[in-house]
């Protein structure tokens, strides 16, 4: 069956492959770029909404997908090296203005911010908004 390399991943990862989880993990090895709930939806048109939504937050949670918060929208990448344990993806993000797209900056580290003192950091989330590539070599 084809969905043999999404079942064995999600084996590695201590995840229950279920037939929707296998569905959405195959479209997130299809895709460049991180995607929204909306877009995984559109492309698994019978699946239901909400299955999908709890499906992308159990990937989360046990280190395959990481999540960026655009201001109205929340789109999820596919983790590289990340266990259940510990998201090690601190990378920023680049949000392309024209097309829409929102691409992992995976090779940049993100910048170290020396915060006041008695302040304690729990998450930090860099997202860059602009023109990427393709649509700069369109211009
Ligand atoms: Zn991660
Ligand atoms: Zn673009
Ligand atoms: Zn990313």
């Amino acid at each position: 069956m084809a969905l043999q390399k999404e079942e064995l991943f999600l084996k590695n990862k201590n995840i229950k492959p279920t037939a929707m989880r296998l569905l959405v993990l195959q479209y997130l090895f299809s895709c460049e770029e991180a995607v929204s709930l909306n877009q995984v939806e559109e492309a698994l048109p019978n699946a239901d909404k909400s299955t999908i939504f709890r499906s992308l937050k159990t990937f989360e949670e046990f280190g395959v997908v990481h999540s960026i918060r655009e201001a109205t929208l929340t789109k999820y990448a596919l983790c590289k090296t990340c266990t259940a344990e510990v998201h090690t993806d601190k990378h920023p993000h680049f949000h392309c203005n024209k097309c829409d797209s929102t691409i992992c900056l995976s090779h940049i580290l993100l910048p170290q911010i020396q915060l006041p003192e008695h302040f304690k950091l729990q998450e930090q989330e860099y997202l860059i908004h602009g023109i990427c590539d393709k649509c700069n070599a369109i211009a």
